[in-house]
């Protein structure tokens, strides 16, 4: 029976041996470093699986091919931003716009992105890009 958290070498509380998530044997702070985000909508936790699919942008982002401005986007295209030697810029073609932004942000990020629930909520709906990115990028991480 593992006790330690594979990724801090922490000793696991009795109920994180019980309950051992599908990752692992990992403490509950590493779980959320590791495999969770926070939405910028609800300031729920997600699983990162669902993190790069749908984002709010709350201040324009200097992009690549134009600024992408306020709203609510599905990411299309991989990678959506690149570091820059001053700024990191995004790609504006990745980004597909889908409705106006309506909420505020839970945190101070330029950018954040949606839990499932906030998905439903505003009514988002996959594209067909979109949903073969997803597709694809699940093949390519297992
Ligand atoms: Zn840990
Ligand atoms: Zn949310």
């Amino acid at each position: 029976m593992p006790t330690e958290c594979e990724y801090c070498g922490n000793a696991l509380t009795p109920e994180e041996v019980e309950h051992p998530e599908p990752e692992g044997n990992i403490c509950n702070s590493c779980y959320r470093d590791h495999f969770e985000f926070d939405c910028c909508r609800c300031g729920n936790p997600e699983h990162i699986d669902h993190q790069h699919v749908f984002c709010a942008v709350f201040e324009a982002l200097t992009g690549l091919g134009g600024d992408v401005e306020p709203g609510v986007y599905e990411l299309v295209r991989f990678p959506y931003y690149a570091d820059g030697v001053i700024e990191g810029y995004v790609y504006h073609e990745s980004f597909r716009r889908v409705r106006d932004l309506d909420f505020e942000s839970t945190d101070d990020y330029p950018m954040g992105h949606l839990c499932r629930t906030c998905r439903k909520d505003l009514k988002l709906r996959q594209s067909k890009v979109g949903r073969e990115l997803q597709a694809r990028q699940k093949e390519t991480s297992q």
